[in-house]
């Protein structure tokens, strides 16, 4: 753990704070505040001392050890709380109805799921009681329905989860996931200004931040303009599109993989069509206008 600010801890995540682990922070003060749990089984070592566990977003890689924390009340944002308060709401929100879903566990590095007791439902705004800071929450979505980042304002410090500023650029490959949104949140927190930022999967950010959110929000309209690319070359069905592998770049064998990829491609197409840039032709196939 290190103290990024007086009283805020950065919990650096297991696996260099790759998937399936995330990074936490911890507030001090007479009541303890942790954001998220998928930091690393050493979590159990705080488990006796946090009164609130705040949660992000639903995504197993921030909730994993909600389990380690029995009596500290939990937070999280209501569009998110059914996938981490059942199972049955997880693969809903999830979108895993289509895919094998033992494989998706082991892609995630576990076996089962824990259902967690939400006590309050966190809403864009809300203050976050604690007698040193004032926590703002700010509903971020985009990644996930519920997704939210959480502003210290006595340090303008951002905890902003899966806005993270990373090569691989925004995730949004649920059924509730939504690039235009997540444009939007991206935005909203570019105009906040931070002067930390602290994410999900990578190391604190302190320098260099209005450009690194610019980078990162980039790559949202990379990626639109491969698609486009591709479509004025042919008209083609949604598979071919995955089969260009325009968001994982890599080759991927497990299915959990290429299904997210195609919801993010057809995330793209729907609003390539809503804005009139592309098309569907009577035989099914999207072609660039
Ligand atoms: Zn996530
Ligand atoms: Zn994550």
């Amino acid at each position: 753990m290190e103290e990024i600010r007086e009283g805020v801890w950065f919990v650096a995540a297991e696996n260099r704070g790759k998937y399936p682990f995330s990074n936490s922070l911890y507030l001090e003060g007479q009541k303890n505040i942790l954001i998220d749990t998928g930091t690393g089984s050493f979590l159990k070592d705080l488990s006796a001392k946090t009164d609130q566990v705040v949660l992000s977003h639903y995504h197993r890689d921030h909730v994993k050890y909600n389990h380690f924390f029995k009596a500290a009340s939990f937070s999280i944002h209501s569009a998110d709380a059914p996938g981490v308060e059942s199972e049955q709401g997880f693969y809903r929100l999830s979108g895993l109805d289509n895919v094998n879903v033992q494989e998706y566990w082991n892609m995630v590095g576990q076996s089962d799921f824990g259902p967690t007791k939400i006590d309050t439902y966190l809403n864009e705004g809300d203050i976050i009681e604690h007698d040193r800071f004032k926590i703002r929450v700010l509903h971020l979505p985009g990644h996930t329905p519920g997704h939210c980042g959480f502003l210290i304002e006595d340090y303008n410090l951002v905890f902003a989860a899966d806005l993270d500023l990373n090569r691989f650029g925004p995730w949004y490959g649920n059924p509730g996931s939504d690039p235009e949104q997540f444009r939007h949140s991206i935005n909203r927190l570019r105009s906040l200004k931070p002067e930390i930022m602290v994410t999900g999967h990578s190391k604190p950010a302190l320098e260099n931040i209005d450009q690194k959110i610019a980078d990162y929000a980039a790559i949202i309209d990379q990626r639109e303009e491969s698609i486009i690319e591709y479509l004025r070359k042919q008209p083609c069905t949604l598979d071919q599109l995955v089969d260009q592998k325009i968001i994982y770049r890599r080759q991927y064998e497990q299915t959990a993989l290429r299904y997210f990829e195609k919801n993010m491609i057809h995330k793209h197409l729907e609003s390539l069509l809503k804005r009139g840039i592309a098309a569907k032709t009577e035989q099914g196939l999207y072609e660039a206008l």
